[in-house]
C-alpha cells in the first residue's frame, strides 16, 4: 500500500456540563459532541522515519502557524502509539491538511489524531488487531469522538461515548477569533470563577436530547449550553460582542464552542447560515467565518 488518506471532522459541543475538579485534576463532564463538516485530512505514506508536514487545506482560510511538526503533534503521537502496539517502527510521513481552526475549541488536534490512528492502522495492521477506540481514549478525551462522529454524549472525561439520535441536519456558522485559548487555562479559569460555589455533578438535558431527536433547530438553539463559556468570556471578553452580534442578526442560538474561542451560531437553513456569516463578517466581530452542517460521520478513509 502506498498512501492512505483519512478525513476527520471538527466538533461543536452542543452541551458541555462541567462538574467540580476531580482528585486527578480532570472534571466529570456531560459532553454532547456534534460532528460538523469542517474536515482535516491526514495522508499517511511509508517513509524512512516519522515525518510531519502541516498545511492549510486547499481553499481554507484557517492559519496553521504554531501547529507542532514534531512529536508535539497529536497525529505523531497517534502514529507512534499504533506502531508501538504492533511492534513496528513508525516509518511514516503524515501530511496534514487543516481546515479546522487551530486552538479554537473545535478539537482539530484530536481530529488529526483520529485520522492518523485510522490511516496508520490501515498501513500497518492488515488483520485489524487494534482496538482503535481504546487507543483513541489513550490519546485524549476528544479523540474517540473524532473516530465515531455523528452526535454523541460523552461521560467521564468525555471519552465514554453513547451515540444520540438526530432527526435532521443542523446548519452552523463558526466565527473564529484572533488568537486561541488554551483548554487547561479555560478549565482553570472555570474552577476559579466557581471556587466559592457548590458545583453540582454534571447534568444531562432532556430538552436538548428531544431537540436533537426531532431535528428542530429552534428547540436546539434554545437548549445550547456550555459551562466553560463564562471562563472563555472572562479570558477573552471581546467574544461577548461576537455572540451578541450573531443573536441580534437572527441566529437561533449561540455559544462558545468547547473551551473556545470559536463561537458557534445555529441557523435555520444553509441559506440562512450563509447570510448570517456574511452579516457577521460585515460587523467585523470575527477573524474568519465558516459555514458547516452536522451531524457528519467520524474519521473516514477517502
Ligand atoms: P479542544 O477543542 O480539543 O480543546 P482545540 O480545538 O482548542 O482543542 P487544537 O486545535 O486541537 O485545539 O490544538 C490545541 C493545541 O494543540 C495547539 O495549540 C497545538 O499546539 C497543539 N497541537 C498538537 N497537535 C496538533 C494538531 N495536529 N493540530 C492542531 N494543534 C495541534
Amino acid at each position: 500500500m502506498t498512501a492512505i488518506t483519512v478525513r476527520a471532522p471538527a466538533k461543536v459541543n452542543v452541551r458541555l456540563s462541567v462538574g467540580p475538579p476531580r482528585e486527578d485534576g480532570y472534571h466529570d463532564l456531560v459532553n454532547v459532541f456534534h460532528a460538523v463538516s469542517l474536515f482535516d485530512e491526514v495522508t499517511a505514506e511509508p517513509a524512512d522515519r516519522l515525518r510531519i508536514e502541516v498545511r492549510a487545506a486547499p481553499g481554507s482560510p484557517v492559519p496553521v502557524e504554531g501547529v507542532p511538526v514534531d512529536d508535539g503533534n497529536l497525529a505523531a503521537r497517534a502514529a507512534r502509539l499504533v506502531a508501538g502496539r504492533l511492534g513496528v517502527e513508525p516509518r511514516v510521513a503524515l501530511r496534514i491538511r487543516k481546515a479546522i481552526p487551530v486552538a479554537g475549541g473545535m478539537a482539530g488536534g484530536s481530529a488529526d489524531a483520529a485520522a492518523a490512528l485510522l490511516a496508520c492502522a490501515r498501513l500497518w495492521d492488515d488483520v485489524g488487531r487494534l482496538d482503535l477506540m481504546a487507543l483513541a481514549a489513550d490519546l485524549g478525551s476528544d479523540v474517540p469522538f473524532a473516530l465515531l462522529g455523528g452526535t454523541a454524549v460523552g461521560l467521564g472525561r468525555g471519552e465514554r461515548l453513547t451515540p444520540l439520535p438526530t432527526g435532521g441536519t443542523f446548519h452552523w456558522v463558526f466565527a473564529t477569533a484572533h488568537g486561541g485559548l488554551s483548554t487547561p487555562a479555560v478549565y482553570a479559569e472555570c474552577d476559579r470563577l466557581r471556587e466559592d460555589r457548590h458545583v453540582p455533578p454534571p447534568e444531562a438535558s432532556d430538552a436538548l436530547a428531544a431537540a436533537l431527536a426531532s431535528g428542530d433547530a429552534k428547540e436546539l438553539g434554545a437548549a445550547l449550553h456550555n459551562d466553560l463559556q463564562p471562563a472563555a468570556l472572562s479570558l477573552k471578553p471581546e467574544l461577548r460582542r461576537t455572540l451578541d452580534a450573531g443573536l441580534e442578526l437572527g441566529a437561533l442560538g449561540a455559544l462558545v464552542s468547547g473551551s473556545g474561542p470559536t463561537c458557534a451560531f445555529l441557523a435555520e437553513s444553509g441559506g440562512h447560515a450563509a447570510d448570517l456569516a456574511a452579516a457577521l463578517a460585515e460587523k467585523g466581530v470575527a477573524a474568519f467565518l465558516l459555514c458547516a452542517d452536522g451531524p457528519v460521520p467520524g474519521a473516514t478513509v477517502v
